[in-house]
């Protein structure tokens, strides 16, 4: 290696694509977080209750020995790491396995929910018999071998445990008969193996519909997972649980879950309070070069993101920093899903402390950093301001009480009308920031 070789780019993008970066759909970001994530996320949200019964006692267990659970799934559990109940599954649990009631449940991805479902369906089958007792329907084909494994780990310690994957390549012969007590697969193969009369969906105690949201966003599943829905027995166990709640998803649910117990995060009221909001004026896009490389010392110190409007500049961008010798990474739309998780890894693990984007990397994808800058302000197709978007790339800073901050490359008076729509949609004031006067902020 030459000596004054700058420092290889992260996934350089050979494309030059001008095109505006389509977020990511829900199933690719769904799926990125689930690749991403090693440990439970922590939220500070209240969780809301809405009983079927309003007169039950509801009680939340702060241990696992407190629930009625049999000693093997203790093991396990204690086996995979678990110390204690997180927030979901500290009363969601007391509910699905005391007085087995139907259940929607909604919190963020990476809050405990599939380890709440897997310890509902191991703690009800019986190991003696030989066929599907428990059943989860997943959206993709790797979330199925996710959710299979958490219940393999979870089911370590259970004498005759089996699990059987209704997903693509697996076929069934009819007739055949399944000796698995649960089957976990995407909706299409099971509809397919309850065809081939593999699986009796009467003999079901549990009825899993996993990310409910990714589900009905995916062509064909909806209907399937309905009409798998309807052969189940009406003294069967249904959960279904997501991790976003709008209008559709409820409705959803609402037709496959009757007279459900509901769980859901309060919805909190977003706020930009914590964040410190900037705007640097550079009339050009070297200005903003310039700008952002005088920043350069302040962005290091702890981690920072850089939006940029297109691929073409985020390429660009990320190009010019490595040549200059900044070390940074660069995710960009070209990107399949396990190379954006490698990169989104390598910047977890602090390996980048700078990461250059677009808007496919808006969305929770990157749980904290303590800068955001936009190097473009976040517009949408008509270049209108994007208030939802500004929201979702700067509240990447600021998480858990801490402060963090913001900066806006503004550079000329359609971005300053911009900016003041945002100061507007959000009650926020964001101040001049001398370029001359970065010391300021740190
Ligand atoms: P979700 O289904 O809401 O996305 P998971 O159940 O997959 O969340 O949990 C997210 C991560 O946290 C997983 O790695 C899981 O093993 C871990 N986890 C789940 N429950 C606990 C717990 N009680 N204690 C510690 N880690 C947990």
């Amino acid at each position: 290696v030459k000596k004054d070789e700058p420092p290889k780019l992260v996934n350089a993008p050979s494309a030059a694509d001008e095109n505006y970066e389509q977020p990511l759909t829900q199933e690719e970001s769904s799926l990125l977080k689930k690749m991403l994530r090693d440990k439970l996320v922590q939220n500070n949200q209240e969780l809301e209750v809405q009983q079927r019964d309003p007169s039950s006692p509801l009680y939340s267990v702060k241990s696992f020995d407190d629930l009625p659970l049999r000693k093997e799934l203790i093991r396990g559990i204690y086996g995979m790491g678990f110390n204690r109940p997180s927030k979901i599954q500290e009363t969601a649990l007391p509910l699905l396995l005391c007085n087995p009631p139907n259940m929607i449940a909604q919190s963020q991805s990476g809050t405990g929910k599939t380890a709440a479902f897997v310890l509902t369906m191991l703690s009800r089958l019986d190991t003696n018999k030989h066929y599907p007792q428990c059943i989860c329907l997943s959206p993709t084909y790797e979330l199925a071998l996710q959710t299979g494994k958490a219940v393999e780990q979870m089911g370590k310690h259970l004498q005759g445990l089996q699990v059987a994957y209704a997903i693509r390549g697996n076929h069934v012969q009819r007739n055949t008969s399944i000796p698995a007590q649960i089957v976990i697969g995407t909706p299409g193969t099971m509809l397919d193996w309850t065809r081939k009369a593999a699986l009796d969906l009467q003999k079901v105690e549990v009825f899993v519909l996993d990310e409910a949201d990714v589900m009905i966003d995916t062509q064909g599943f909806k209907d399937q997972s309905i009409r798998i829905h309807s052969k189940l027995s009406n003294r069967c166990q249904m959960l279904l649980f997501s991790a976003t709640y709008d209008d559709s998803v409820m409705k959803f649910a609402e037709q496959i879950i009757s007279q459900p117990n509901i769980i859901k995060l309060k919805r909190n009221e977003e706020t930009l309070d914590n964040i410190k909001q900037y705007y640097v004026k550079c009339s050009t896009v070297d200005k903003k070069y310039e700008s952002l490389t005088n920043l350069y010392n302040v962005l290091s110190v702890g981690q920072a993101i850089i939006f940029c409007h297109t691929r073409k500049t985020a390429s660009w961008l990320a190009r010019k920093m490595c040549e200059d010798k900044y070390v940074v990474a660069l995710l960009s739309g070209e990107l399949d899903v396990s190379q954006r998780a490698a990169i989104l890894r390598r910047f977890k693990e602090a390996k980048e402390r700078v990461l250059v984007t677009t808007n496919v990397c808006s969305r929770g994808d990157v749980e904290q950093v303590t800068l955001v800058v936009n190097f473009d302000l976040p517009v949408d197709f008509n270049r209108r301001p994007d208030c939802e978007t500004y929201l979702h790339r700067i509240g990447r800073t600021g998480r858990f009480g801490k402060s963090g901050v913001a900066i806006n490359f503004v550079s000329n008076e359609q971005d300053m009308r911009i900016l003041l729509e945002f100061q507007e949609h959000f009650g926020i004031k964001i101040s001049y920031l001398d370029t001359g006067n970065y010391a300021e902020i740190e």
